[in-house]
C-alpha cells in the first residue's frame, strides 16, 4: 500500500473534481449554474471524455462516462416525477463504477463483452420502469412492473426515528466507496483514483438538492475527474520510468534543460549486475531494480532521482556544489548496501517464516547488492549539462575501476 502514490494519483482527478464542486455550491459561480447551457454541459464533458477514453483504449472508462450521463439524465428526467428511484440510483450507480468498470471488458466479438451492456440496459429498464410504470407495461411484453416497495425499502432509514437516515442505499454506497479507496491504497492509478471521485460526485449529483443547478457541476466534476485522468495517464506514460516509477529518461534531459548556475550531476550503477540477473534471472532482477531505485528515492536528499536507462540512475542537486552533496551520495550508497534484498522463490510459504540469515528453510535467500556512484559540476571544460553527465560517467567509470562499490568525484 502506497498513501504518497495514492494522493499523487488523486492529485489531478481530484483537483478539477474541487473546482466543480466549487462550481456547485458557491455564490460566486451562482452564473455559471443558471447559464442556459449549463443543463447540456455535463453531456458535452461525458461525451468527450467518452470520445477520448475511446481513443486511449480504455473502453472501461467510455463504460464510466455512459453510466454517469444516464445518472445525469434520471436525475434531470426521473427524479423529478419518481422521487422513489434515488435510492436504487445511490446503491447502484457506485457498484457499477466500482466492480463493473474497473478494468477494461472483453471484446463485444465475444459473448462475454456483451454482460456489461446488457446488465446496464437490464438496470435502466427497471428505473424507467419504476419511474413510469405505464411506459414499462407497455413494452415490457407482459411482465410486470418493478416492485416499487423495493425501491422504498431501499431508502428507508435503518436507524430509529431521530436519528440520521442512514439507508441501505446510503450503505450500499458508503460500502462501494470503501472498496474504492482500497482498490486505489492497493494499486494507485489515475483511473482508481478518477472513479473514487465519480463516486463522491455521484452522490453529490444525487442528493444534494439544496443548490438549484447544482447536480450538472457534480457530473461535470466527475467527467472532468476522469479527463484528468486520462491525461496523468498519458503523462505517466511519457515521463515515468514504468518499472520503478521514477521520472524517465525523458524528464531527466528535460530538468537538464532547465538547469543554470550551479548544480552537480551524480551518475548511479548498480554493480555487477549482469551476474545478478544471470544467476537469479531478469524477474528477480527487475524486483531487485525497483528495491534500488526506492532506497535511491529514500536517501537522496535533495538530489531529484531519475531512472537513466538500464541499471542506471541519475542524481541532480539544483544550486549545490560536489562538498554540499558528497555526504549524501554517501548516505545512498550505503543505503543500497545495508539493504537486504529477500528473493522468495515461486514456492513461498504464505506465511512468513521466522528464520533470518543468509537462507532460510524455504528457499528464501538474502542477497546484498552495491553501487557505484560518479559525480560532477560544471567547471571551465565542461559548461553544458551534457558535459557534466560525460564527466559524471567517467567518475563512475573510475569508481567501477578502483573496486566499486564507492562514490568518485570528477576533477
Ligand atoms: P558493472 O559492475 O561494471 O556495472 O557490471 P554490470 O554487470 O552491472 O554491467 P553491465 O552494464 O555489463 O550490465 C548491466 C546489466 O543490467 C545488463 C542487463 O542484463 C541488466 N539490465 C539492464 N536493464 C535491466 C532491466 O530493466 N531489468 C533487469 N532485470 N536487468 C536489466
Ligand atoms: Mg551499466
Ligand atoms: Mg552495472
Amino acid at each position: 500500500m502506497s498513501l504518497r502514490r495514492a494522493l499523487l494519483a488523486l492529485s489531478a482527478p481530484g483537483g478539477v473534481a474541487l473546482l466543480a464542486w466549487w462550481m456547485a455550491r458557491s455564490e460566486a459561480a451562482s452564473p455559471f449554474r443558471h447559464a442556459s447551457w449549463a443543463p447540456e454541459a455535463p453531456y458535452l464533458v461525458l461525451g468527450i471524455v467518452a470520445l477520448l477514453a475511446f481513443c486511449f483504449h480504455r473502453i472501461n472508462l467510455v463504460y464510466v462516462a455512459g453510466v454517469l450521463a444516464g445518472t445525469c439524465a434520471a436525475v434531470g428526467f426521473l427524479v423529478p416525477e419518481a422521487p422513489r428511484v434515488l435510492p436504487l440510483l445511490v446503491a447502484l450507480v457506485p457498484w457499477n463504477l466500482v466492480l463493473f468498470m474497473a478494468d477494461n471488458p472483453p471484446s463485444l466479438r465475444t459473448a462475454s463483452g456483451w454482460l456489461r451492456p446488457g446488465v446496464l440496459a437490464l438496470q435502466a429498464a427497471i428505473l424507467v420502469g419504476l419511474a413510469r410504470p405505464a411506459l414499462w407495461i407497455e413494452y415490457s411484453g407482459g411482465f410486470d412492473a418493478p416492485p416499487a416497495d423495493l425501491a422504498l425499502a431501499l431508502g428507508r432509514s435503518l436507524l430509529p426515528a431521530g436519528w440520521p437516515g442512514v439507508s441501505p442505499a446510503v450503505v450500499a454506497w458508503g460500502l462501494a466507496g470503501a472498496v474504492a479507496l482500497i482498490r486505489l491504497l492497493v494499486r494507485p492509478d489515475p483511473f482508481r483514483a478518477a472513479i473514487l471521485v465519480s463516486l463522491l460526485a455521484v452522490a453529490g449529483g444525487v442528493l444534494d438538492r439544496e443548490v438549484p443547478g447544482a447536480s450538472s457541476w457534480y457530473f461535470c466534476g466527475a467527467g472532468l475527474a476522469l479527463g484528468a485522468a486520462l491525461v496523468q495517464h498519458s503523462y505517466n506514460l511519457a515521463y515515468r520510468d514504468e518499472l520503478t516509477g521514477l521520472p524517465g529518461r525523458r524528464a531527466l534531459m528535460e530538468a537538464l534543460g532547465r538547469l543554470r548556475g550551479r548544480y552537480v550531476l551524480a551518475m548511479l550503477d548498480v554493480d555487477h549486475f549482469k551476474n545478478f540477473n544471470d544467476t537469479h534471472g531478469h524477474d528477480v532482477g527487475d524486483q531487485v531494480l525497483r528495491l534500488v531505485a526506492s532506497r535511491v528515492r529514500r536517501a537522496s536528499g535533495s538530489g531529484q532521482p531519475f531512472r537513466y536507462g538500464g541499471e542506471e540512475f541519475t542524481l541532480v542537486f539544483p544550486g549545490k556544489s560536489l562538498e554540499d552533496v558528497m555526504e549524501t551520495l554517501e548516505e545512498v550508497r550505503r543505503a543500497v548496501e545495508e539493504t537486504p534484498m529477500v528473493l522468495r522463490g515461486p514456492d513461498r510459504p504464505r506465511q512468513k517464516p521466522s528464520t533470518r540469515g543468509g537462507r532460510s528453510r524455504d528457499g528464501r535467500k538474502k542477497v546484498t547488492l552495491t553501487i557505484s556512484i560518479g559525480a560532477a559540476t560544471p567547471n571551465a571544460a565542461a559548461r553544458t549539462p551534457d558535459q557534466v553527465l560525460k564527466n559524471a560517467d567517467q567518475a563512475l567509470y573510475r569508481a567501477k575501476q578502483q573496486g566499486r562499490n564507492r562514490v568518485c568525484a570528477a576533477g
